[in-house]
């Protein structure tokens, strides 16, 4: 399939959700958010009983993971569908968030989700949000780029997109959380998060949806 694809990395709440899934709109393109394969893993993980630190099991579950992808709605763009039950929201708390970077740094983990992610790789084109998405799932992408923000107004983004949600947050807790978690992100030994060599770094602190977006489109379209 010679879908382009366009990589978006990044820490978590550095608006790389929002962005995508404005560029996937405005290009009719499909979106993959690889984060919620494994949000949905861990939860999978959790519902079954397994222990998060055994690498074994979690790679046999993610083997086998019963997920499906569909339209959701504007609140909620996809709806996630874990062994026919609808966790679209199950899978955005911070317990799920802290036990997806648990079982994504196991390298066999990550293996065993790799054709699934490039599965959705179809015409007429693909944005692909992650951590890995320029370094290791779609290094031949056509763009690739590489959202950033300091640590607090990341804490802040991610506190005013969950109470929308209608998640009770304490903004503290959610900043060591975020703190914690990119560091495991950022330092494991297989596809840490780092920015691929030919990503364009973004760093959105201080600057609105439409700005970051400016950017985006114009780099993209000087590619296409
Ligand atoms: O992007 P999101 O916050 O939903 O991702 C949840 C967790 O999944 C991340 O903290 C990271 O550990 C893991 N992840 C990953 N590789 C990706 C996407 C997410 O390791 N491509």
């Amino acid at each position: 399939e010679r879908a382009p694809v366009v990589t978006i990395d990044g820490p978590s709440g550095a608006g790389k959700g929002t962005i995508s899934q404005l560029l996937a709109q405005h290009l009719g393109w499909q979106l993959l958010d690889s984060g919620a394969i494994y949000r949905v893993l861990a939860l999978a993980a959790i519902h079954h009983n397994v222990e998060l630190d055994n690498e074994e099991s979690i790679t046999l579950l993610a083997a086998h993971l019963d997920v499906k992808f569909l339209t959701g709605t504007d609140k909620d763009p996809v709806q996630v569908i874990l062994e026919g039950e609808d966790v679209t929201t199950d899978i955005r708390t911070q317990e799920c968030s802290n036990a997806a970077s648990k079982v994504a740094a196991f390298p066999r983990v990550r293996e065993a989700l790799l054709r699934r992610q490039r599965a959705f790789k179809t015409a007429p084109g693909l944005i692909a949000d992650g951590r890995d998405m320029g370094t290791v799932v779609f290094p031949n992408a056509l763009a690739k780029l590489y959202l950033t923000a300091s640590a607090e107004e990341r804490a802040q983004r991610r506190y005013n997109q969950l109470q929308d949600k209608g998640f009770d947050v304490n903004i503290e807790r959610l900043l060591s959380e975020i703190i914690e978690r990119d560091d495991r992100d950022m330092n494991r030994p297989v596809a840490p998060l780092v920015p691929a060599e030919d990503a364009l770094i973004i760093d959105t602190s201080g600057k609105g949806i439409d700005e970051v977006l400016a950017l985006a489109l114009s780099f993209i379209n000087q590619k296409l």
